[in-house]
């Protein structure tokens, strides 16, 4: 019998809309990951009878029931009371809350009031969950029928780190004898799913390795899961179809920005980039993890022709004669940006966002990537005919998995998006 886990959303700014209840999404995902299912979700507004209601229908029917929100200071954190109620125990102050509320405090140099302290009162019998970043501790308690219930804050950065250091390793425990679930992550780029899914569907993997796709535009990632022992093999199938240079990493925590930066810090590579109709997102792309500095040099936005002239040396003969949008442009943006920023490796695009401004030539989607470096330079021209946003975005990414094959010594793909 597998582990049931479900929760119980709390709060009225749930039920009008103004959150978005990510936290359960959280929860959903991390089980997965697991190789359990969700079992409910269930969301109820900050009123003491709702609470003991949705208590109890998740508890007779879950083995784990998790609480989010509701643990706070004020009159509508209700959380406390109502698995005190539900449980039929009543509510104490708990040694170590206390500490902990009160630590939180003097650290802040805030003077600990009554109503703060009420925060480290806990129903009877219940064991405090650790919470780092806020004031609220949490707490698990066993539910009468033998649920366990496990209360955690409803801020999405404390609930997170509650539910992996309190709720995973009682999940652990509980659920002892069922076999491990071994995974293996492929996170590609620029990879249709649909082209994905037929080329794994080819590979009739047997039923008990699932596989799930989760797409982040432009990024496909795919996980297989299994409690067989020979998981490797297969995965080793599925690596060799989608083509290893098209995966970007196979570590479940690793994005591509931060793959990109790992290969240029370890080669020790900087990178410089010139930017015509993405604005500057690959800037933000490549400065979005911490250590950016390392390898990072600066951009220049060139977005009219004065600019790409005048910033990055781009002879006028070559924009009047090819155009902004030119290979001939992009290559003139990119010696012009590495040689200015004193960079290794420099990447320019230009292209045509749209909605306007396409040509039979050059339709809404072209856009042309150069990319130079100390061991030569090369352009691309692809084509993405989609709207405004996802054209810049989709370029932004290309740009930079051009660098990474630069770097790796890669061949360049026949064509963006890559088909498989
Ligand atoms: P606090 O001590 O801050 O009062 P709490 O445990 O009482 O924490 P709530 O008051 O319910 O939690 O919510 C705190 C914050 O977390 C609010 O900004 C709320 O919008 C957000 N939040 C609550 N529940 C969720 C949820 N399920 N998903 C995402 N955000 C949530
Ligand atoms: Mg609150």
């Amino acid at each position: 019998m597998t582990l049931s886990v479900s929760i119980l959303a709390t709060g009225s700014e749930i039920l009008d809309g103004r959150v978005l209840d990510t936290n359960s999404n959280f929860v959903a995902r991390e089980l997965a990951d697991m190789g359990l299912k969700l079992k409910r979700v269930l969301t109820v507004d900050d009123d003491l009878q709702e609470l003991i209601h949705g208590l109890r229908e998740l508890a007779a029917s879950s083995d784990i029931v998790i609480t989010s929100g509701g643990l706070g200071p004020t009159s509508d954190d209700l959380t406390r009371d109502a698995v005190a109620a539900f449980s039929g125990v009543g509510l104490s102050e708990h040694p170590a809350a206390l500490k902990h509320v009160e630590e939180f405090f003097a650290r802040r140099s805030r003077p600990l009031d009554a109503t703060n302290r009420r925060q480290a009162v806990l129903p009877q019998g219940a064991s405090m969950i650790h919470n780092e970043r806020g004031s609220a501790p949490g707490f698990s308690a066993a539910a009468p029928g033998g649920a366990v219930v496990c209360s955690l804050s409803g801020v999405p950065s404390e609930f997170q780190q509650m539910f992996r250091d309190g709720v995973v390793p009682l999940i652990e425990q509980r659920r002892g004898g069922t076999p491990p679930v071994a995974r293996a992550a492929f996170k590609t780029l620029a990879v249709p799913e649909s082209a994905l899914g037929k080329l794994i569907e080819g590979l009739a993997l047997p039923p008990d390795v699932l596989v799930s796709y989760r797409a982040a535009f432009p990024e496909v990632h795919i996980v297989l899961k299994s409690a067989r022992k020979d998981l490797g093999a297969f995965a080793g199938q599925v690596r060799a179809a989608i083509g290893p240079d098209n995966i970007f990493t196979e570590r479940a925590d690793e994005s591509f920005v931060g793959r990109l930066q790992g290969l240029l810090c370890e080669r020790k590579l900087s990178i410089a980039t010139a930017e015509s109709c993405t604005g500057g997102m690959v800037a933000e792309l490549l400065t979005r993890t911490p250590g950016s500095s390392a390898v990072f040099r600066g951009s220049v936005v060139a977005y009219h022709n004065d600019i790409k002239e005048r910033e990055l040396g781009v002879p006028a003969g070559v924009l009047s004669a090819f155009g902004a949008v030119s290979a001939e442009t992009v290559r003139a943006m990119a010696a012009g940006v590495r040689e200015r920023m004193q960079s290794d490796i420099a990447v320019a695009i230009s292209g045509v966002a749209g909605p306007d401004g396409g040509s039979d030539e050059k339709p809404v989607g072209t856009f042309f990537v150069g990319v130079a470096s100390g061991s030569g330079s090369f352009e691309h021209r692809c084509l993405y005919a989609q709207e405004r946003q996802r054209v810049r975005t989709f370029a932004s990414f290309v740009a930079l998995d051009l660098v990474r094959r630069h770097v790796l010594g890669l061949a360049t793909p026949g064509s963006y998006p890559i088909w498989v």
